[in-house]
């Protein structure tokens, strides 16, 4: 049996300089001062190979990033062009769960199936967004934009755990959100869990200290025990949802693409070490 080995592409679209170590952790035993200067990025995942060219979330619009603040490197359509992927030819998303910045950019994808976890849309379409505290990290406009390809027939409902192609796995992890989902693909180097947000920073994962935008706390903690089993316990098969560290942390798809990285190569330093200088110094890498 021929397996299926694909190309992983990280596409780091914005940034939140503004973020510190005390805001990104739910319990306040911080693994650095709390007003440390701790960014997060805003990714998208591109999974190319066996004939496919499938998108991991959709991250946001320039709009949304004016709206809400974050520093917006390259659109993600800029980004897929470099790459010389046209929206309209992309058939598949999959989508880790729908708050704003995963969410956007939905209509650029006309033609393409969006799988998603049918606990995440009932959450996002159904009472709890009466409380604007958890409605907040949606946005209206995204959420009614997922009704196009609902009505249209294009969202696929995954209900738990799923093989969605061969070598591409999706665990439904809960926590973040009902619908929360990481998604595990296989490349040459052994499979690359992409986390999402069940592990914003690898010092979440690693504290067992969940990011503090929680919908179950006790799913948290167990989805690192679902992502740590997925990647044989390596961390250098887990992929955070927003750490900095990913840029540095693996090479760049060429001298073209500053903001492309290849997460099917190996890491090309130590994370332990730039976990490390990420409490000390304040910087990534
Ligand atoms: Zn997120």
């Amino acid at each position: 049996m021929t397996v299926a080995h694909y190309e992983v592409l990280s596409l780091r679209i914005a940034s939140d300089p503004q973020r510190t170590v005390g805001t990104n952790f739910f319990f306040d035993s911080f693994p650095g001062p709390a007003d440390l200067p701790m960014p997060q990025d805003y990714l998208s995942w591109v999974l190319r190979g066996d004939g496919r060219c499938i998108l991991v979330d959709t991250c946001f619009t320039a709009a949304s990033a004016e709206r809400r603040r974050r520093h917006m490197h390259r659109s993600l359509e800029a980004l897929l062009a470099d790459l010389d992927i046209e929206p309209a030819g992309v058939t598949d998303v999959i989508m880790t769960h729908l708050h704003w910045d995963h969410a956007g950019n939905i209509g650029l994808f006309p033609n393409a199936r969006f799988h998603v976890q049918a606990a995440e849309l009932a959450f996002c379409t159904g009472p709890a967004m009466l409380h604007q505290g958890v409605s907040k990290i949606y946005n209206r406009e995204d959420v009614q934009s997922f009704m196009a390809p609902l009505f249209e027939g294009r969202v696929a409902i995954v209900d738990g755990d799923a093989t969605l192609f061969p070598g591409i796995d999706v665990h439904k992890v809960g926590g973040h959100t009902p619908g929360s989902m990481t998604v595990t693909v296989a490349t040459r180097r052994g499979p690359v869990v992409l986390a999402s947000d069940a592990a914003h920073f690898y010092a979440n994962f690693q504290g067992r200290s969940p990011f503090p935008i929680l919908e179950n706390f006790p799913q948290a903690l167990t989805a690192f025990d679902i992502i740590d089993r997925l990647s044989g316990g390596s961390i250098a098969h887990v992929i955070p949802g927003h750490d900095p560290i990913i840029a540095s942390a693996y090479p760049k798809l060429g001298e073209r693409h500053a903001d492309i990285v290849c997460l099917h190569e190996n890491p090309v330093i130590d994370i332990a070490a730039a976990m490390a200088r990420q409490f000390s110094l304040g910087k990534t890498a």
